[in-house]
């Protein structure tokens, strides 16, 4: 399975040790990718490199730890220990003044990697890294220290065990990218909402059931994917994201139940029947005359949606799918529940008014399109 949500490449990795960018002066870098060191390299801080060395790529070996003498590489910018066998992180890692991109994909890293205390609170707070690559590792929950990192313009954190996201995610007010594909997610915090920064959510391949409404407010949203969740629904507020460029929501059960069978209806029961007549009708009645399963019962009703209807139902409803344009880009479907086949939902809506055909007319083209486009 190729997650290309959390593949990040540097577009700078050099082989020799230094270069001249006409942009930045003399730029030094060392790398050690694929040499099968166990120890991380001496040569970062030794006294010919340590105040000159800006990039250090080292991924693709055996390194269990990061020493604390990294602490003296204090022109460090990027650093790539992707792909060894890393466990723990010192705080003198987020005490280096100029470091910014920080790729530790692939490793053995999880929320116990780097305990609290005060003074590593104070290293981690301090921090200036905007670019931070914590893919492919063993994290069940967004550590508490990659939340406290304010500065963090791009987070990748899919390929782990995460299986919930806390409320305070929006502390990090700064980030534009968020990814998360690949984890195990069941919702996402309405907080989300409240990060506006956001250009892209990368929510593939979690097991998500809803999306909150309040992703609506994520003005500068571009790239939305959420296949492989099990969405069946989707809040109609989406349709206000207007800057939105890229949506995916290829396996879920709303477009893959959608294409294999429509609108099934079962015909309600006579139980159903009358009890929907007496909701609808406000029949008075003595609370002595029914048995208390009735009464019951009777208290489960749910309103139609159908802003021309003031029908209820119980448990026989219609799904009806309605297609929705966005910005006259996308044509999405969404599920909403009617009283019965002959409700009919007021097309209006829209924010195209033209072509808004009936969703049992679609041609099979058209729905491949849009659905899994
Ligand atoms: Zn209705």
């Amino acid at each position: 399975m190729t997650f290309s949500a959390f593949e990040f490449t540097i577009d700078e990795y050099v082989t020799a040790n230094s270069r001249e960018s006409s942009d930045r002066g003399w730029e030094q870098s060392l790398t050690l990718s694929s040499h099968e060191l166990v120890e991380f390299p001496e040569e970062a801080y030794n006294d010919e490199n340590r105040d000159r060395l800006n990039i250090l790529v080292a991924s693709k070996n055996q390194i269990e730890q990061i020493p604390s003498q990294i602490l003296l590489c204090t022109a460090l910018k990027r650093l790539d220990l992707s792909k060894n066998q890393i466990r723990t992180l010192p705080k003198e890692l987020f005490q280096l003044p100029n470091l910014r991109y920080v790729d530790l994909g692939s490793n053995l890293l999880c929320e116990l990697s780097l305990s609290f205390t005060d003074e590593v609170g104070n290293a981690v707070s301090s921090s200036r890294i905007t670019h931070l690559v914590l893919s492919n590792n063993k994290f069940t929950v967004i550590s508490w220290w990659v939340l406290m990192l304010e500065n963090l313009v791009h987070l990748h954190m899919g390929a782990n065990l995460i299986k919930s996201l806390p409320s305070c995610i929006d502390r990090l007010r700064n980030l534009k990218d968020l990814y998360l594909g690949g984890n195990k997610l069941m919702e996402l915090p309405e907080s989300v909402g409240s990060m506006h920064q956001l250009n892209k959510l990368i929510v593939n391949d979690n097991q998500l059931g809803t999306i909150p409404d309040t992703l609506t407010n994520l003005d500068q949203l571009k790239s939305l994917m959420l296949h492989g969740n099990r969405l069946k629904v989707l809040p109609q507020s989406l349709i206000k994201l207007e800057n939105l460029e890229e949506l995916s929501l290829r396996g879920n059960p709303l477009v893959d139940r959608f294409v294999r069978t429509m609108n099934m209806y079962h015909v309600p029961s006579l139980k159903e029947l009358s009890s929907r007549y007496v909701v609808n009708n406000r029949l008075i009645f003595n609370h002595d005359d029914l048995p208390k399963t009735l009464l019951q019962y009777l208290k489960t009703s749910q309103r139609c949606i159908n802003p021309a209807c003031s029908g209820v139902y119980f448990t026989s409803c219609v799904e009806h799918v309605k297609f929705v344009d966005f910005c006259g880009r996308f044509r999405v479907p969404f599920l909403i529940y009617l009283c019965s086949p002959s409700c009919e939902y007021p097309e209006a809506e829209s924010t195209s008014s033209s072509d808004s055909e009936p969703v049992m007319g679609a041609s099979p083209m058209h729905l491949r399109r849009v659905l899994l486009g």
